[in-house]
C-alpha cells in the first residue's frame, strides 16, 4: 500500500491499518485492545484504578480472557500478571457460584442466573471505542483520493462493512466506496459459486488461486478477522 498523505500522527496510525491486507476495523480494534491489554498487564496489575474497574465489570469476555493470557506470555514469557487479575475476578466469580450453590429452590435458580451473567469486559469496551473512532476519521479521510482508494480497495469484514456505511457521509465520495464494496461481495459470492460448482463436478483441476481462497475469504468477511489474523500477516502459507 502506498503511503496515505496524513495529517496528523493518529492519521498515521490509522493508515497502518491497511498494511496487513485484512479488514482495516478489525486490525484497529485488535491493536487497541492490545496496546490496553499489555498496559494493564504492565501496570495495571497494581493499578487500583484498573483493579476496581475490573471488579465491577466482574472480569473480561471469554475471548479477551484468553487473549490476556496470551498477550502476557508474548510481553513477558510468563503469566504472573494474568493470574494475579484472574485470581482477583474469581475471587468475585467463584463466590457468586458458591453462594448459588449453597441455595435451594427459588434462591438457587436467581443466583445461578447472576452468576451466569457475561462480565462488562473492559476490553470490548476499548475495542467499541477504537472502532467508532476509526469509523469517523475514515468519514472524514474519504475525501482525500489515496484514502477513498484504500477504503474502497479494502476487505472490510460485513459487520464492519455495515457500520462503516451506516451513517456514512452523503456524495461521491462514499457512492464510489459504497460501489466497489458491493462489487466486492459479489465477487466473493461468485467465487463460492464457481468453487463449489467446480469440486463437486470432477473440475477440480480448473479451479483457479481466487476460487480456492473462496472459503478463507468469506470466512472473514463473515466472522471477521481473528485476533491472531490481525497481526502482521506473515507470507501466506499456501
Ligand atoms: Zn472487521
Ligand atoms: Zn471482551
Amino acid at each position: 500500500m502506498p503511503e496515505l498523505p496524513a495529517r496528523s500522527i493518529a492519521d498515521v496510525r490509522l493508515s497502518e491499518v491497511f498494511d496487513r491486507g485484512g479488514c482495516p476495523l478489525c486490525t484497529q480494534m485488535a491493536r487497541s485492545a492490545a496496546t490496553y491489554m499489555n498496559s494493564f498487564l504492565y501496570e495495571g496489575v497494581t493499578d487500583v484504578g484498573f483493579r476496581r474497574e475490573l471488579d465491577r465489570a466482574r472480569g473480561f469476555c471469554r475471548r479477551h480472557t484468553r487473549e490476556v493470557l496470551a498477550a502476557n506470555r508474548r510481553q513477558s514469557g510468563g503469566t504472573l500478571g494474568s493470574a494475579i487479575l484472574f485470581e482477583a475476578i474469581l475471587r468475585i466469580r467463584g463466590a457468586e457460584l458458591e453462594d448459588a450453590l449453597a441455595s435451594r429452590g427459588n434462591a438457587r435458580r436467581k443466583r445461578l442466573a447472576e452468576a451466569a451473567r457475561r462480565a462488562a469486559c473492559p476490553v470490548c469496551d476499548v475495542e467499541a471505542k477504537a472502532l467508532a473512532s476509526a469509523i469517523d476519521s475514515f468519514h472524514g479521510l474519504a475525501s482525500v483520493a489515496e484514502w477513498r482508494g484504500a477504503i474502497a480497495g479494502s476487505p472490510f469484514c460485513l459487520d464492519h462493512l455495515l457500520a462503516l456505511l451506516m451513517h456514512r457521509p452523503s456524495g461521491e465520495a462514499w457512492d464510489e466506496i459504497e460501489r466497489a464494496q458491493a462489487a466486492r461481495v459479489r465477487d466473493l459470492r461468485a467465487r463460492l459459486e464457481r468453487f463449489s460448482a467446480a469440486s463437486s463436478h470432477d473440475r477440480r483441476h480448473r479451479i483457479t488461486a481466487d476460487e480456492q481462497r473462496a472459503a478463507d475469504d468469506a470466512a472473514a468477511f463473515l466472522g471477521g478477522d481473528s485476533a491472531e489474523a490481525a497481526r502482521p500477516r506473515k507470507a501466506a502459507a499456501d
